[in-house]
């Protein structure tokens, strides 16, 4: 097979670039064309990570990095053999893209700006000879009798040899209609990565105040996490509501995103340690007034909410901590429970669970089970990832591979 052949990239986003990148380093002498609807290249790598794009975690292990993938982790592992993380950061590295890794794992380009992300791909881009055809909505996508793919636009149409299909998350499955006439599995898209909102809960006064270490569970459910959690005037966020909402982000939809979250607002702590905590504060510090004690480090304006919701007033001496008092108290702080109506779009980072179901796609190749020739990559598959670069890894991963294999 000549490598002459006409391979269209349908989508101008992350996934698209890397995988028109990819397929023109693969294969030089193919014709790669990249059809974006819209005016822009790259928008949501623009905006990504407030701005500054965070384009991958420091997470090596390839085991390890799969357990941040609510959906996808079974398949990803084979993208992930060919092109993961430290791939990743070679990959800017070999094109003069400085990295730096945050104390989070997070990493960034060092110069805190996602253009130098944009302008890397844009470069690499035009110097391999990759087309761009902005303003150019692919809408439908035919096979001809030749065994090749018609791409329809708006007045015109396109006759090509591959598609790799790169046109993000979207809150409705229609523009992928055409893969049912291929008997494409779609799974029905929900949102994921959003925070919760709490417009009954006082805690919402305590906005601005961030516990470094929670556990965080969906009650009724086998949901968990742990990290940082942050008030906010709506409700809550942070990591440890973030991965939550990512984990759970079928279920929450289903129960229409009213339920219960219980905090456990000191880590792992179990009741059997809380509990001997106190005993030992109310023995050393019998006389200190409780308000004024606070033997957790919790921040003192969250400790007095957490006292008064124990209906323990702040100026009651510890000596006075007794029998059902003790138990509330220490049901508060490892099991305190907030009613969840609604979420929030996480500004940071959003992504869509749902698009094309993966059994379908072989993730050696990332090409259609259904479909010889086509292939997918990025977020349109039914893959997403938690906070902190991994929605990008994986569009990175997924995009390379395609490419690589196109031909
Ligand atoms: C605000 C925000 C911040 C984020 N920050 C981060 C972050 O810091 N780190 C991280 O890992 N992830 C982040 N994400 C998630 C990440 O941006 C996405 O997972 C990633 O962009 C997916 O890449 P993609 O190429 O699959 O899709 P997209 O980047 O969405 O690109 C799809 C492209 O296809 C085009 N398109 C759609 N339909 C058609 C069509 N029919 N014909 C032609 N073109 C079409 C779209 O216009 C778009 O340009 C963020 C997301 C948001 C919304």
């Amino acid at each position: 097979m000549t490598n002459s052949k006409k391979i269209a990239i349908i989508g101008g986003g992350a996934a698209g670039f890397f995988a028109a990148i990819s397929a023109k380093e693969h294969h030089p002498d193919a014709e790669v064309t990249i059809y974006e609807k819209s005016a822009k290249v790259l928008s949501k790598v623009k905006v990504s990570g407030g701005g500054r794009c965070n384009v991958t975690h420091a997470c090596f292990d390839n085991k390890k990095l799969l357990s941040y993938y609510p959906r996808g982790a079974n398949y990803l592992r084979k993208t992930f053999e060919q092109f993961n993380t430290r791939s990743t950061i070679e990959w800017f590295k070999k094109r003069g893209v400085e990295l730096e890794t945050l104390t989070d794992n997070c990493i960034f380009p060092k110069s805190n700006s996602s253009q130098t992300i944009i302008d890397c791909f844009l470069n690499e881009a035009q110097k391999l000879g990759v087309v761009q055809k902005l303003q150019t909505p692919i809408n439908d996508i035919h096979l001809t009798s030749t065994d090749q793919f018609e791409l329809i636009s708006l007045n015109e149409s396109f006759i090509v040899d591959r598609v790799i299909y790169t046109t993000g998350g979207q809150p409705k499955n229609n523009s992928l209609h055409w893969l049912q006439n291929f008997k494409h599995e779609l799974i029905e898209p929900v949102p994921s990565l959003f925070t919760f909102n709490m417009p009954n809960e006082p805690v919402r006064d305590l906005m601005g105040i961030v516990v470094e270490e929670t556990t965080t569970k969906i009650e009724g459910t086998k949901l968990e996490a742990t990290g940082p959690l942050l008030i906010t005037h709506w409700g809550m966020s942070g990591p440890a509501i973030l991965k939550l909402s990512a984990f759970g982000a079928r279920l929450l939809a289903d129960k229409k995103y009213n339920f219960n979250v219980l905090i456990n607002w000191l880590h792992t702590q179990k009741e059997l340690e809380v509990r001997t905590n106190l005993q030992e504060t109310l023995i050393n510090h019998s006389e200190k007034k409780m308000g004024n004690l606070n033997p957790f480090g919790l921040s003192t304006r969250l400790w007095h909410f957490l006292l008064e919701k124990s209906n323990i007033s702040v100026d009651s001496k510890w000596k006075e901590l007794q029998g059902k008092k003790t138990n509330k108290l220490i049901n508060t702080l490892v099991n305190d429970r907030y009613q969840v109506s609604g979420k929030t779009t996480f500004k940071e980072e959003f992504v869509t669970a749902g698009g094309v179901g993966l059994s379908d796609v072989d993730f050696n190749t990332m090409e259609s089970r259904k479909v010889k020739g086509l292939f997918f990559a990025g977020e349109v598959l039914d893959v997403d990832g938690v906070t902190g670069g991994f929605n990008f890894q994986a569009a990175w991963s997924t995009g390379w591979v395609a490419g690589k294999n196109v031909i």
